[in-house]
């Protein structure tokens, strides 16, 4: 069952936007500088990006095939009517969890988890969400939930 974050959501939608992208940030570079990506590929396995016409221009030519190749071999489109892999875990996805592409990558796959990003709180459900899927998500999470001193700001 996802984890209730009911009280610092309120909490965090309560101060200021830049304040909020500060203490995300500050967690962003700590968690990032200690969990490694490559003994989790989580998100590679699970989620998988959205690709844009410019992700699947790019990606094509690396491989040197038509850009209607590529579509036609790897993607879908979703119930938002987005390009996405037709199959997970991602079929750039090696055993040693390294990214095949990882120079040409989709936007997506660069920015995820977004913890990064300007404007946390106007993307705050798709944080909640990762929390279930990325664990350095869930460890910004839980390390904002039970700091005594945001509470009580
Ligand atoms: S393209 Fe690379 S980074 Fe993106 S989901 Fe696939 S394996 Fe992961
Ligand atoms: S789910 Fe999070 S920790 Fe795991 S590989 Fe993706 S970004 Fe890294």
């Amino acid at each position: 069952m996802p984890k209730d974050y009911s009280q610092l959501i309120k909490k965090l939608i309560s101060l200021e936007p830049k304040k909020v992208d500060d203490y995300f940030h500050s967690r962003h570079k700590k968690e990032f500088e200690k969990i490694n990506c490559l003994e989790c590929a989580n998100c590679c396995r699970n989620l998988g990006p959205l690709l844009t016409d410019s992700d699947i221009a790019r990606l094509s030519k690396h491989l040197k095939i038509k850009p209607s190749k590529f579509t036609e071999q790897f993607l879908r489109i979703d119930e938002d009517n987005d390009y996405v892999f037709k199959t997970m875990p991602c079929p750039f996805l090696q055993d040693d969890n390294y990214c095949s592409v990882y120079e040409y990558r989709p936007k997506a796959c660069k920015e995820y988890p977004h913890t990064d990003r300007k404007n946390i709180l106007g993307i705050l459900d798709i944080c909640i969400k990762n929390t279930e899927v990325c664990p350095a998500v869930a460890n910004i999470f839980n390390k904002l939930n039970n700091d005594k001193f945001l509470m009580k700001t």
